[in-house]
């Protein structure tokens, strides 16, 4: 019985996936107390993709559970303030000054190679927490109040508490779901990092270029390096076999501002990472008895609002709140969901609904949304973005 489970040992939570939610919830498990084992498939400890930005509603989460990470990514990465959005030219549309919203909401946005932000997050863990590489989940079996996880290499591991954040292709999801298929957003993302210098690449520069089905994303992400990531619509099947190399993504960024090209320019054709951008319907059943989901692997999402990992970091956060002290742990993952359910399904949902906007084809859908970008108040986008940045603050005894 898991009320027994606490009196003569603590709790073992078993966590599939060494990605950003799963670090993070060893972090934050470990600070209740709990006994943590994370299953990681890859061989090395090198995160796949490239860069991304944290942003502040996961910094404030993390300070509420006692785990600063500003310092190391203060000195990683690079703080963004001013989110600039042009035309494929250059022309600027309008500026985002989510740097003034993180001061309201006294924490900082960053912009940070993918590496870096598992450093910080494996220094915030530690050294006791066993986290076993060269394993791969095929699936799992609940009996009673506890979970063996099942590998290919024939291990069988016991839990009290499995959590699956093991990110898109999830194999604890597919236990709970059966097979599912992705949604296409019918656009294809192509992304790197690369040292680069460039008259208009100023320190903590962030901006977004538009043109009809066409987006490119540029950052700063400290030591010399950028981020960029580029779209493009295109069938699901054409986004699924992109062929045509780095050639092709000059091709499709021909006559874009001068810092684009250079940057792709810049890039080593094996150092672009192309994806097919896909979401899954969001999923109202996240686990029973001993078992649950947690970051990508519970509410995949479509990238534009910059919030995955944000939102695995707040469920790391949000889990071990749950599960401190917790006498009856099943409840207390029933009640983990329950609290983290309507914040990720609004992300879901407001992320397809961007990603619509910002891919729109033809001339003039995309002149409105460029008119919509210009014309309209402050006060309205301030008011959608502190939405999202907002982060509730829990507290854990
Ligand atoms: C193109 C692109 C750009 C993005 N940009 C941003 C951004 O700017 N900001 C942002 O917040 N988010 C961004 N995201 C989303 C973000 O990457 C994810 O939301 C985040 O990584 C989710 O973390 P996770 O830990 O749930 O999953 P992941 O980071 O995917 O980690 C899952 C881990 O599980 C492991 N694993 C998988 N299957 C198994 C198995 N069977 N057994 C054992 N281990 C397994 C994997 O190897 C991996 O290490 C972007 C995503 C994409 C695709």
């Amino acid at each position: 019985m898991s009320d027994a489970v606490g009196k003569d040992r603590p709790a073992k939570a078993v966590i599939i996936g060494a990605g950003i939610g799963g670090l993070t919830a060893a972090a934050t498990l470990r600070r209740v107390g709990m006994d943590v084992e994370v299953y990681e498939r890859a061989r090395e400890p090198r995160p796949a993709g490239t860069a991304l930005t944290v942003m502040c509603n996961a910094v404030t989460a993390l300070r509420t559970i006692g785990i600063d990470l500003a310092p190391e990514l203060d000195k990683r990465g690079r703080v963004f303030r001013t989110l600039h959005f042009r035309t494929s030219t250059g022309r600027p549309i309008r500026d985002m000054r989510f740097g003034e919203l993180a001061d309201r909401l006294g924490s900082v946005n960053y912009a940070v190679h993918r590496t870096d932000l598992q450093q910080a997050l494996l220094g915030a863990l530690g050294d006791d927490t066993p986290v076993h590489l060269d394993s791969t989940v095929t699936g799992f079996e609940v009996n009673g109040h506890r979970a063996t996880v099942e590998f290919t290499d024939g291990r069988r591991v016991a839990a009290d508490v499995l959590i699956g954040a093991d990110g898109f292709n999830s194999a604890i999801r597919r236990g709970l779901t059966g097979p599912e298929r992705p949604i296409e957003a019918e656009y294809v993302c192509w992304l790197a990092t690369v040292p680069f210098t460039h008259p208009r690449f100023a320190e903590g520069f962030a901006a977004h270029y538009w043109t009809p089905g066409q987006r490119f994303g540029l950052a700063d992400i400290g030591q010399g390096r950028a981020y960029w990531w580029g779209t493009r619509n295109m069938p699901p099947s054409a986004a699924r076999n992109w062929r045509s190399g780095k050639e092709g993504i000059l091709r499709a960024f021909d006559g874009w501002a001068d810092e684009v090209r250079a940057v792709i320019g810049a890039t080593p054709e094996e150092a672009i990472v192309t994806v097919p951008a896909q979401d899954r319907p969001f999923l109202e059943r996240w686990g029973y008895g001993p078992v649950t989901l947690l970051g990508d692997a519970a509410h995949p999402m479509l990238t534009a609002l910059g919030q995955g990992a944000a939102m695995a970091i707040e469920d790391a956060v949000a889990i071990a709140e749950s599960l401190a002290g917790a006498r009856d742990l099943p409840r207390a993952l029933r009640d983990y969901e329950a609290r983290r359910r309507p914040r990720t399904r609004r992300m879901v949902q407001a992320s397809r609904s961007l990603s619509r906007i910002e891919q729109l084809g033809g001339p003039l859908p995309s002149r409105l949304r460029e008119l919509y970008f210009r014309f309209t108040p402050r006060s309205v986008f301030d008011k959608q973005n502190m939405s999202v940045l907002e982060c509730r603050p829990v507290e854990v005894s």
